[in-house]
This record gives C-alpha cells, structure tokens and sequence, in this order.
C-alpha cells in the first residue's frame, strides 16, 4: 500500500498490489504459471539459499497468492502470512510446523468436527499427543502444559456451542510459560483480531467467510512475528537449531534481518515444499476477489444474524438458542470483548421434538441451502448429529457441544425478510404450533 490503513474495508481493497508491474493491470492477475525463468544460474542461486526473494515454483510461491497473502496479514496485523489449499491444511501446518514427535499440543474441546478429527486421531498417528481441556476454565491450559508442550490451539467463535474463547487470558498463561496460542479465527474475520489480543498464528479456512461465495477451498497461516521463539529455544528445536533439510539454515537467526517472520519462513520453505499443500493461483484470485467485500458482508452477516436470533428467541418450537449476542455472563463478557461490530452470523438451536423434528425441518427448508459448509453469501443450515460430526463418538460429540436436536444455520445475506420467512414455515412444518403447545 502506497500508503498505511488500519482499516479492513480499505486494506482489502488495497495491501499488496497497486498496479501489476508488468502490465499495470489494476485488478490482480492470476498468474497461472508453474514455474518463472531464473535471469541466469547467480540469480538462480541467490533464490534457493534465500540471499534473494524471488519466484522459483508456484508450489512454494506465486504472484498471486502473494498478494492474497500480504492482504491477509495485514488484516491480521501480522508480519507474514502463507496461503494453503485448505483449512484443514492450515491447521496441520500450524502444529507441524513446530510440533514433532514425542510432543503435545492442549487443544480446545470446542473444535470444527474435521479439527478434532485431525486432533484426535491423525496427529495421534503422527505421535503427536493432543490434550484437549475446556475453554471454559483457562486455567486447564496451564495445568495440562508440560516441557513438550508446543502450542495452545483454540477455535475463536466454535461452532456449534458459539462461546466465544478467552484468548487474552489463555494467551497470556501460554507467554508465561513459553507456549504460543494459535487461533482458528474461520467463523469471525473482521469482527475479532485474535493477535491484538496475544494470539501468535491465526488459522484461517478461506472457504468460508473471506471467500464469501462458495466456490473455491483454501486456508491460510498469519504468523503475529509477536512471539519470542528464541527465549524458548528449548521447546522450538525446528527454529533454533540447524535445519538439516535447509543446509543447515536456523531460522531464527537466518530470517533476522527480515523481521520476525521465522514461524511463517519454515512452514514455507519446508512443510510447504515437503507436502505440498499449496493453494492453486486461480483459488487465490477467487479469494482476492472475496476478500475485497469481506468487511461489508461480515456487517451484513451479522445485522441479518441478530434479527435471526432475536425472531427465534420468540418462536415457540424453539427451546434453546446459541447465539454470542443473547448468552449471560461470563460467555457475553468475552463475545463483547473479543467480536467488534457484531456477534458473527452463525447461529445454533434446540428443536422441540428432538432428533425427528430437527431433520423434519432440514428438509422443509426453502431457501435456506443444506450443505456441510459455513460462512457462504448464502444461507446455510446442517444437523450436525448426523453430518459434520458423525464421525465422533457420542461422547465425543457432547464434550463438542452437539446434541440430537440441535440444528446449525449459518445466516447468510438474502433480504431479511426472506430469510425469516423460510425459517418460520420449516419450523411450522417440523413443530406445528399445535403440537408443539
Ligand atoms: N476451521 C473451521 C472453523 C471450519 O469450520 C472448517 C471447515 O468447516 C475448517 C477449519 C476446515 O476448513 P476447510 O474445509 O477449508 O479444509
């Protein structure tokens, strides 16, 4: 940016790109290139042992990804930011890039179902041990923490309880004891800037709200450069000693002059050239595109989302309502002091009638759009019982906060009145009022 903005609606319009440099393009160009010619073999050289920035491979970087991720970290308020083909990817990168094994991580209970998945059983496979403790009490993060403990992980807005997490307080145990606090911010960008508030990476599934229209997958690491990695030195072994597979490189110390971006470095130029996890150029253009009416439509989500909360608070086929904005105590604390600008538009309720009522009323939605995503320009409903969270055990499915009749919408942008309308007649449907009395 020619010049410096603390503002979301003009930094996605603006961080990263003024003018293509070849063509003067104002729109960011998809560079839909595999591969850049070297200028000759010093050049080449330069690239590889990282004397110089520079294209090489577009599993590792490209033109346009760049700017998707500049415009990312400086929505964060990050020194860097890496772009990834999924959010499922973001979050493995975000431990692997500092957990081996032998490790653990204290997770969150309240996790996306594909995240304790992941959590569960696929680090554990990995030998990565993940101890997951209630949000509720910050305290367990603490008391759960040893000398292999890598990193603190925790949803900013989780579905399907919405409580908002207390980041400020469990980041701070974590920087007293030399642990670093990773956010999943997927259900509230814009709304919340989880390293203001002593987070050290944010995870970010693109696919929902930063895309905004559904039609591409993606995630995102943003590394706060706000965590001492070097005063820890005895638990991030990958950053202080030297990386066999980088000649040698310790990324600490060889990223120094460029700032404190050693996290987002590493996870680059080995887990990413490694795995190859990369987001597709075309991807990345699809979530420029997204992103750049991201602050409008999250004002959006959410004025919808509290008229949403409010009508079913009333409706008499509802017995419970999970919503940041109408929660008491200590949950209402944190959502105001953690979301600005709104509570998010994702709201969850418990059906009259159970199990069979709250499938009744799926399938009598109209307008509203069944599917296993969140965050769309659409409006969006799912029973997580029997989708998103079928693959964990009932108990596993309690301590995520999921129930038999609790049913999830994700309130999208359709006139208001039309959104309350298919709402009212798929509750009719499910839970005739008589009946329901
Ligand atoms: N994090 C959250 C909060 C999510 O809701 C999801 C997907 O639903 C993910 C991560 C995973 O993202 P993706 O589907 O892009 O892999």
């Amino acid at each position: 940016m020619p010049f410096s903005s603390k503002h979301p609606e003009t930094i996605v319009l603006h961080a990263g790109h003024r003018r293509d440099s070849a063509t003067n393009a104002v729109a960011v160009p998809i560079y839909q290139t595999t591969s850049y010619q070297f200028d000759d073999t010093a050049h080449a050289a330069d690239l590889f042992a990282l004397k110089k920035f520079g294209n090489i491979y577009t599993r590792i970087m490209n033109p346009t990804t760049d700017v998707l991720e500049q415009r990312l970290a400086a929505l964060e308020g990050g020194v860097g930011a890496l772009a990834l083909s999924s959010g499922q990817a973001a979050t493995a990168f975000s431990i692997q890039n500092i957990a081996r094994t032998g490790d653990n991580i204290v997770s969150s209970t309240d996790l996306y179902g594909g995240t304790w998945n992941l959590f569960a059983n696929t680090m554990k496979d990995m030998g990565i041990e993940v101890r997951f403790v209630d949000p509720d009490d910050p305290e367990a993060f603490a008391r759960a923490t040893d000398d292999k403990t890598r990193a603190y992980y925790a949803e900013t807005l989780p579905n399907p309880k919405l409580k908002v997490f207390p980041i400020r307080e469990v980041a701070d145990i974590g920087r007293k004891l030399g642990v670093p606090l990773i956010m999943d911010n997927t259900s509230c960008p814009v709304l919340c800037r989880p390293l203001e508030h002593g987070a050290a990476i944010v995870v970010y599934s693109t696919t929902k709200y930063v895309g905004g229209h559904g039609t591409s997958i993606g995630g995102a690491l943003i590394d706060g450069g706000n965590f001492d990695w070097e005063a820890n030195a005895a638990r991030f072994p990958g950053l202080n000693k030297p990386d066999p597979s980088y000649h040698g490189a310790i990324w600490t110390q060889a990223v120094k002059p460029l700032g404190p971006i050693a996290y987002i470095i590493k996870a680059r130029t080995t887990l990413l050239r490694d795995l190859g996890s990369c987001m597709s150029p075309f991807n990345a253009f699809q979530f420029i595109q997204g992103m750049e009416t991201l602050p409008l439509r999250m004002r959006e989500h959410c004025r919808n989302a509290i008229a949403v909360a409010d009508f079913l608070g009333k409706h008499s086929a509802v017995t419970k309502i999970y919503f940041p904005g109408v929660m008491t105590g200590e949950a209402k604390r944190r959502a105001d002091a953690y979301l600005k600008g709104g509570y998010g538009a994702l709201i969850g309720f418990e059906i009259k009638g159970g199990k069979e009522a709250g499938r009744k009323f799926i399938d009598s939605l109209q307008l509203f759009y069944h599917v296993a995503n969140i965050g769309d320009a659409r409006s969006l409903a799912i029973h997580p019982a029997t989708t998103t969270h079928s693959q964990l055990s009932p108990e596993e499915q309690l301590a995520t906060g999921v129930t038999d009749s609790y049913v999830r919408l994700s309130i999208g942008l359709e006139h208001i009145d039309d959104i309350l309308g298919d709402l009212s007649q798929a509750l009719e449907a499910a839970a005739p009022a008589k009946a329901a009395e």
